[in-house]
């Protein structure tokens, strides 16, 4: 089969490698149809391996060289005799953590995408979805609903870190909240605070192409940029009482969004930083203490939260699709897809590597 492999920084190569193995009991092998491509994956690309383990190779083509793509979906061609859920024909969305069921604290537990030996597909010891199949565990597949499209499928694991952060922020209808960062999941947890009843909405970013997006994707919120907006400022003077905002969440990953979050909330808010921080970030403590507010982590999403997240998709409530801006052949998808999403005046968000081209 046709797949796209990591093999070192700026070497990604189109090859025809060897087909899946036959599924073992617990397994399954879908055929790929669309597979996103991830702020991760842009950085394996660029620094890799950071994730991907450099020192194994196996048959389900994890390791050096690595099958990349953990946003992903397809349709189920073989079961392993112990899978009861999905059947071959079955159109997938794939759920990609590879967990330990048991043998550390967190997954004895149930807590299993806590473990400390979590990893993922596409970028572990199992491959991705940028090839034209892949074999997987059971568990890493979910049945879609009929209404939601091949392409939805691809982002429904984006989708789930959006609304895991909504969540986990306790987000109530009707409240006002704040988004740092128009990137692909930023725009995706503007989408899922609506979702949720969100009935005021600001969204930051310090980049006027991204701002102009966002306005299309949702003309009801509020654009503030950072360069030339006090954003905190600027949402408390919306804001009923001029307090600021019941919640905010970080999706950028810099002290200087958070920032803006803890002081754009109001007293006993919450913050959630979804955003990863590439470093240390000074945090404004007093204030935190002052308003006795909360600062929140949100990691992944909850494993088990597919069929929800798939329905708040293809219902229209969250409407994945619209972040997309491209969709690029497999043969194609390293100039048109990794270096389009890094060309530093490209106005892409998500593209999508179409597998049954
Ligand atoms: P992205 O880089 O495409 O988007 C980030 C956006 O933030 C950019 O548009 C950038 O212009 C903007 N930005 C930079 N500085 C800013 C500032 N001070 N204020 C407002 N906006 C600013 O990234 P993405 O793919 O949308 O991902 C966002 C973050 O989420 C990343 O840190 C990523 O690693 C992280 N992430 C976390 C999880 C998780 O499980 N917690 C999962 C996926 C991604
Ligand atoms: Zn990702």
């Amino acid at each position: 089969m046709k797949a796209l492999r990591f093999h070192a920084a700026r070497d990604l190569r189109l090859e025809e490698i060897d087909d899946p193995a036959e599924p073992g009991p617990d397994q399954v092998v879908i055929r790929n149809r669309f597979c996103g491509i991830c702020g991760t994956d842009l950085h394996e690309y660029t620094y890799g391996p950071i994730f991907i383990p450099k020192e194994i190779q196996n048959a389900s083509g994890g390791g050096v060289p690595q099958v990349l793509g953990h946003e992903f979906g397809g349709v189920v061609t073989k079961v392993g005799r112990d899978v009861r859920h999905v059947k071959p024909g079955d159109r997938v969305a794939v759920m990609p953590h590879i967990m330990p069921r048991s043998g550390d604290y967190y997954a004895d537990r149930a807590m299993f995408q806590m473990s400390e030996n979590l990893s993922i597909a596409g970028l572990s010891w199992i491959g991705g979805g940028m090839a034209e199949a892949a074999l997987l565990n059971g568990y890493n597949v979910e049945k879609m609903p009929d209404d939601l499209s091949d392409e939805d499928a691809a982002l429904v694991e984006p989708t789930a870190v959006a609304v895991r952060a909504v969540d986990k922020s306790g987000l109530r209808a009707g409240d006002s909240v704040l988004i740092t960062g128009a990137g692909p999941i930023g725009l995706l947890t503007l989408f899922a605070a609506r979702a949720a009843g969100a009935a005021q909405l600001f969204i930051s970013d310090v980049n006027d192409t991204r701002l102009a997006i966002a306005r299309r994707l949702m003309p009801e919120a509020i654009t503030l940029n950072p360069r030339t907006d006090d954003v905190a400022a600027r949402v408390r003077a919306a804001t009923e009482g001029g307090v600021g905002c019941d919640v905010a969440i970080e999706c950028v990953g810099n002290g200087a969004a958070l920032n803006a979050c803890v002081d754009a909330v109001r007293k006993r808010g919450v913050v959630v930083q979804l955003g990863i921080h590439p470093g240390e970030a000074a945090v404004d403590w007093f204030t935190v203490t002052f308003k006795d507010m909360e600062i929140r982590g949100s990691w992944c999403y909850d494993t088990f939260d597919w069929p929800r997240v798939m329905r708040l998709i293809a219902s229209g409530r969250i409407p994945a699709g619209r972040i997309v801006t491209r969709t690029v052949p497999l043969s194609s998808a390293v100039a048109e897809g990794f270096d389009a999403l890094l060309d530093p005046a490209g106005s892409h968000l998500k593209i999508l590597i179409d597998l049954t081209a």
